[in-house]
Formats: structure tokens, C-alpha cells, sequence
């Protein structure tokens, strides 16, 4: 498989010019304005009016001083997407915001509220080079890593549209689980994660960050020598190598053996569980068999395993588990493995809101249903 070059790497302050403020983690703003010649005060407050404050533009700024305000607007900007279209579920709970890039592609962010708290599903790339077959995104293809910036961006907007949003912290939970592969695109989402985790700004909680990833070996064993403070999910999908590179191509770079290998150096190293994802298909990953193959493959992991009733796409024939299937998988790994696993609930799907269901020629988007486990 070829990947298209990380762009990450490239430090948020050089991406674009002028400087997109949401690319900037809290040190690195101070350092800015530092070195300018002004007070880190002023930086402090920016910083607040950023993730507090939700600022929408520099002329929205009234507590710092005109001069600032100047060097600013000269400077840096702050990388607002604005909203092309929202949807909200039936059921009120689920909402999908279609936001544009400044190269007008579109992604597309999901905001998930439960009785007193509200998870963001956010896009790490417009599209994704990994190809899984039952996955909208995958289908549409690459478009471009996104920057942090742009990560950061989709979770204030999710924030500030929340009830009560300005101030309120209400935001609890973070997931990389909307359009693309967060571990393909490894910077941006970790300078992103540090800016989300700041405790004088959103102050997410590192165990309320989810990355889900296909199953990129060198983007785990990374993570975990680098301890990075966030949870690990891993899409599985199958335990047998063959059937799983026929859904998920990515297997073929990244074979199974390589890839539990990883998740074990990664559990060991941080001392912490991982996460694994299952789109359950009628006949073809939802049998006795296939439960028992995952229940071997996992065994002695630390593990909880996320079971997600297949999300129709255009792209591919397969349907979801039909009758009990999802229950009698989970008996199971329950009962034969000792392993603990949930059956992840439905929402916003009259939207298609779930998982991996949606795409437009345009650059349009993929997004998730309710993660159980972390971040739920
Ligand atoms: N690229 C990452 C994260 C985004 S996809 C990854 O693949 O893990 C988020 C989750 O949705 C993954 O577990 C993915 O396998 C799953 N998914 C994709 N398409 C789906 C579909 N049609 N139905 C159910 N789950 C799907
Ligand atoms: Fe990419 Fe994840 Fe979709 Fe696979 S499931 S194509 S990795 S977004």
C-alpha cells in the first residue's frame, strides 16, 4: 500500500501562513507572543478567550490591549471551519456538522450527547488512503492529512454548540473515530491531543481521548514508547489474517501477528488496556467460530472488545448481524474467554451518523456512533 507523505511533522507554525492559533499548543503561544516583546499575560488570556472563551475572531478579543490585538491580526488567525450544513437525529441525541476547509474540501464532525455529557467524533484526514471495503470513507479515497488546527478546530465547535457551551466544559469525550486514519497522520493528532488535554483550555482528560486506528504497527509501538496519554482502539474486524486483508487492506502491510504483536508491547509497556473493534456482518465475522478465533487471537490481553452492528454503505453488500448473533458473540467471549465486550449502540443513524456511513464527491465524510468503553 502506498501512503500518501505525513505532513504532520511539520510544525503547525510553518503549515500555513498566517499561523492558525488552534495549531498551537499553550507553551508555543507564549513563546509567540514572547517573543514579539509582550507579556506571557497577554498569551495566558488568548488562550483563555481560545478554549474558554470560544473567540471567534481577533476583533472579539476586548481585554487585550490594542497593540497585541495589532500584532495579532498580523500574525496568526484563528482557523474557525464554518459550518456548510447541520443535521440533528431524531431522537435529539446525535448531531453532524458538515465543516469546511480553507481548500474547500468538507469533513464531517458528530456530536453525541448522553444524559449530562458529550462525546465529540472527530476527523483526523479529509478521506483515507486505508481502503477498508465497508467503510464510506475508505471508499471515496485520500484527500489530505488534516492539521491540528483543523483537529482542534472541529471539538471547539462541538463545544461551543452545546447548550450552555461558552465556559460550560461540558464537552467530557473526545474520539478519533470520524473520517480517516488518526495514526497515518500521527503529529497533527498528537499536537492536537496536547492541545485538547490542556488543563487552562478544554482540559480534556486523557482517559476521555479515544484513537481508534486500523492497525497501523509502527503508529502503536510509537504511541507506546511515547506514552502517549490517550486510549488505543484497534479495528480487528477478523482474526484470521486472509479474511481480514479482504476487508481491511491495510492487513497486508500490517499483517495480524505483527499487529497483536504491537498491541501487546503497548499494553505491557503503559500497563494499560486496549480497545478492539468489530463490525459485526451477517455470516461473514458474526459466527460461534468467529467469536471463539477472536476470544484465542486476544487471549492474555487486557482487553475489552467493542462490537458495532455493520453500518450500511453504498459501496458494499454486506449487512448487519441479524437476530441475537451479537449477544450469542458476546456469551462467548464472555463465557469461554473471560472477555469483556459491548454492543455498541445505534445513534443517529436516521442521519447516517454511524460509523463509516457517509461520503460525497466533495470530500464529505465519514463519522461514528457512541463508543462504548473509554470515552463513553
Ligand atoms: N480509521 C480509524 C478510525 C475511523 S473509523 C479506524 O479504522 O479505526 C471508526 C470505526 O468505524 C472503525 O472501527 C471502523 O472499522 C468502523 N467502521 C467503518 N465503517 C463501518 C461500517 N460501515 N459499519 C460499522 N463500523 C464501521
Ligand atoms: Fe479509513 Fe478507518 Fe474507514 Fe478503514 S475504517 S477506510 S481506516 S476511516
Amino acid at each position: 500500500m502506498r501512503l500518501a507523505p505525513a505532513r504532520g511533522s511539520v510544525p503547525a507554525s510553518l503549515e500555513s501562513r498566517p499561523t492558525d492559533l488552534y495549531g498551537l499548543t499553550r507553551p508555543e503561544l507564549l513563546a509567540l507572543v514572547a517573543s514579539w516583546g509582550f507579556s506571557t499575560d497577554h498569551a495566558a488570556r488568548l488562550w483563555r478567550d481560545l478554549y474558554l472563551g470560544f473567540a471567534r475572531s481577533l476583533a472579539d478579543l476586548p481585554e487585550i490591549p490594542a497593540r497585541v490585538r495589532a500584532r495579532l491580526a498580523a500574525e496568526v488567525r484563528i482557523g474557525e471551519l464554518p459550518l456548510r450544513l447541520e443535521t440533528a437525529s431524531g431522537d435529539g441525541f446525535t448531531r453532524k456538522f458538515l465543516l469546511g476547509l480553507a481548500d474547500g474540501r468538507t469533513i464531517e464532525t458528530v456530536l453525541m450527547r448522553f444524559t449530562g455529557r458529550a462525546t465529540a467524533c472527530v476527523s483526523s484526514q479529509a478521506g483515507c488512503a486505508m481502503g477498508c471495503v465497508f467503510c464510506a470513507t475508505g471508499q471515496m479515497g485520500f484527500g489530505r492529512h488534516l492539521g491540528a488546527g483543523e483537529i482542534v478546530a472541529q471539538v471547539v465547535h462541538a463545544a461551543r454548540a452545546l447548550p450552555g457551551g461558552r465556559e460550560s466544559r461540558r464537552l467530557r469525550n473526545v474520539v478519533f473515530m470520524g473520517m480517516g486514519e488518526p495514526l497515518h497522520n500521527y503529529d497533527a493528532v498528537m499536537r492536537a491531543v496536547d492541545v485538547l488535554r490542556d488543563p487552562s483550555g478544554l482540559a480534556l482528560a486523557s482517559e476521555r481521548i479515544t484513537l481508534s486506528t486500523v492497525g497501523v504497527v509502527p503508529g502503536i509501538r510509537r504511541m507506546a514508547d511515547e506514552a502517549r496519554p490517550v486510549h488505543l482502539a484497534v479495528s480487528l474486524h477478523s482474526a484470521d489474517q486472509a479474511e481480514r486483508a479482504a476487508l481491511v487492506p491495510a492487513a497486508r502491510r500490517w499483517p495480524l501477528d505483527e499487529l497483536i504483536d504491537a498491541c501487546r508491547h503497548y499494553c505491557a509497556s503503559l500497563g494499560r488496556r486496549i480497545f478492539f473493534e468489530w463490525a459485526l456482518i451477517d455470516g461473514r465475522n458474526d459466527t460461534p467460530a468467529h467469536a471463539r478465533a477472536v476470544g484465542r487471537l486476544v487471549r492474555g490481553l487486557p482487553a475489552h472488545v467493542n462490537l458495532i452492528p455493520l453500518n450500511p454503505t453504498a459501496g458494499y453488500p454486506g449487512a448487519p448481524s441479524r437476530g441475537d448473533a451479537a449477544r450469542r458473540f458476546q456469551r462467548i467471549l464472555a463465557d469461554d474467554y473471560g472477555l469483556p465486550s459491548t454492543v455498541r449502540q445505534r445513534r443517529g443513524i436516521d442521519i447516517a451518523a454511524g460509523c463509516g456511513q457517509l461520503a460525497t464527491p466533495a470530500g464529505a465524510a465519514v463519522s461514528c456512533s457512541a463508543p462504548a468503553g473509554p470515552g463513553s
